[in-house]
C-alpha cells in the first residue's frame, strides 16, 4: 500500500533526494568510496558544501553581504547562539508557540527579553510595537506545533531574526528584510543533523563578551562550515533536495503547489461537519495543518486515527502537547496524498452519518 507521509519532522523528502543519497552511500561521486567514509576535506565533498551554499543563495535570491553556514546542534542550539552572538543587553521576541517559548528561555540567560504574545497560540498577534532599543527582534515564521504562520516579510527597524525551521523553501523570502534566518533541516530539506544559518555579516562582532569558538557564527563563516567535521550525509541530501526544488521551477513554483495543497485540506476541514480547524483563518499555516473533531464527535478521535492509518496515511497525530490531528504538507508531499486524506475524511463522515 502506498504510504502518505504527513510527519512533522523528520519528514517527507523528495524521492530523488533519498535515491541519490543511497547511491552516494554506496559510491560517492565516482570515487568508489561511500559518502559515509570519505574525508570531508576531499575535493569531492568540499564541492558538495560549496554547492549547498550556492544553491541556498540562488534559490532564495540572497543578496550580497550575507553568509550561509551549515552546523550541527539543531535549531535548538540556535536558540542560544543567536543571543550569544547578537545580544548586548536586550532583545524582543514574538512568542507564537512552543518553539518561540524555548528560544525565549535561552535568550533570558543573556539579557533582558521583551516578550510580545497574544492571549493564546491560536493566532499571530497583530499591530504590536517592537521596542526600538533592542539589539534584535526574533520571530518564528511557522509554528510547527500550533499550525500558524507568518508568510509576509515585514519591515522592522531593528535587526530581524527568524526561525524558519519548518517553512524554509516553502515560499520566496525577501532575505533583505532579515538580519539572520536559521533552521533545522529536518522539516523541508534533509534528514536530521544539519542546521542552516543565513547571516548578514554586519550584525556580527558587536558584543563585548567572548563567544566559545564553536558557538561563534564567525568561526563557521570564516571556515566555510568546515571548522570541524560537518554532518556530511545530511548536507549531501540537502543539496539533492535543493536541486529538486530548482527542477520544480524554484520556490515561487513550489509555493503555488503548497498553497493548492493547503487549500484542498482546509476546504475539507471547513466543509466536513466532523472536523474543525484550530487556528485563526488568516494565520493558517500552509505547512502544518492542525484540526480536531468537533466536540459532539470527540469520541471518534482514536477511531479516525486508525481509519486513516489503515489507508496508508501516516503521521497525522497532533503534537503530544496539543492533541487532535496535524497534517504536515511539506514541499515533497504530493497533492495526491492530500487528496487521499480528504477522501478519508469524507468517507469517515459518511460512515458516522
Ligand atoms: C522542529 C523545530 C525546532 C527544533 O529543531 P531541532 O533541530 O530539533 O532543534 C525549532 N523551531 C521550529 C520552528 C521547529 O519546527
Amino acid at each position: 500500500m502506498k504510504k502518505h507521509n504527513f510527519y512533522a519532522g523528520p519528514a517527507i523528502l523528495p524521492q530523488m533526494a533519498i535515491d541519490n543519497t543511497i547511491e552516494a552511500l554506496k559510491d560517492f561521486a565516482g570515487t568508489g568510496i561511500s559518502l559515509a567514509s570519505i574525508s570531508h576535506r576531499s575535493k569531492e565533498f568540499v564541492a558538495v558544501m560549496a554547492e549547498a551554499e550556492s544553491l541556498f543563495k540562488e534559490l532564495l535570491n540572497i543578496p550580497d553581504g550575507y553568509s550561509v553556514i551549515f552546523v550541527g546542534g539543531g535549531a535548538s542550539l540556535q536558540f542560544a547562539m543567536v543571543p550569544f552572538n547578537l545580544m548586548k543587553k536586550k532583545a524582543a521576541y514574538l512568542n507564537t508557540g512552543e518553539w518561540s517559548s524555548k528560544a525565549i528561555k535561552e535568550a533570558k540567560m543573556f539579557g533582558d527579553v521583551v516578550e510580545i504574545r497574544g492571549k493564546d497560540f491560536s493566532y499571530i498577534p497583530k499591530n504590536f510595537d517592537v521596542p526600538q532599543d533592542v539589539d534584535y527582534f526574533h520571530i518564528t515564521t511557522n509554528n510547527t506545533i500550533f499550525g500558524t504562520e507568518i508568510r509576509e516579510d515585514f519591515d522592522c527597524k531593528v535587526p530581524l531574526v527568524a526561525d524558519m525551521s519548518s517553512d524554509i523553501f516553502s515560499r520566496p523570502v525577501d532575505v533583505s528584510k532579515y538580519a539572520l534566518i536559521y533552521g533545522g533541516a529536518q522539516k523541508n530539506l534533509a534528514p536530521a543533523g544539519v542546521t542552516f544559518a543565513i547571516v548578514r555579516n554586519d550584525i556580527l562582532g558587536k558584543v563585548e563578551h567572548k563567544i566559545p569558538t564553536m558557538l561563534n557564527y564567525k568561526t563557521h563563516i570564516d571556515k566555510e562550515s568546515m571548522y570541524n567535521t560537518p554532518p556530511v550525509i545530511p548536507v549531501y541530501t540537502a543539496v539533492q533536495t535543493l536541486k529538486w526544488i530548482k527542477e520544480m521551477g524554484g520556490v515561487a513554483a513550489i509555493e503555488k503547489l503548497n498553497i493548492a495543497k493547503a487549500q484542498l485540506l482546509y476546504n475539507e476541514i471547513d466543509r466536513n461537519k466532523l472536523f474543525r480547524g484550530t487556528v485563526a483563518e488568516e494565520d493558517r499555516s500552509i505547512m502544518n495543518v492542525c484540526f480536531v473533531l468537533n466536540d459532539e464527535f470527540k469520541e471518534f478521535e482514536d477511531e479516525f486515527g486508525k481509519f486513516a492509518s489503515a489507508r496508508g496515511l501516516v503521521g497525522i497525530k497532533g503534537h503530544r502537547s496539543v492533541g487532535g490531528f496535524r497534517a504536515s504538507l511539506y514541499n515533497a508531499l504530493e497533492l495526491e496524498s492530500v487528496q487521499a486524506l480528504v477522501t478519508a475524511m469524507q468517507e469517515f463522515e459518511t460512515q458516522k452519518n
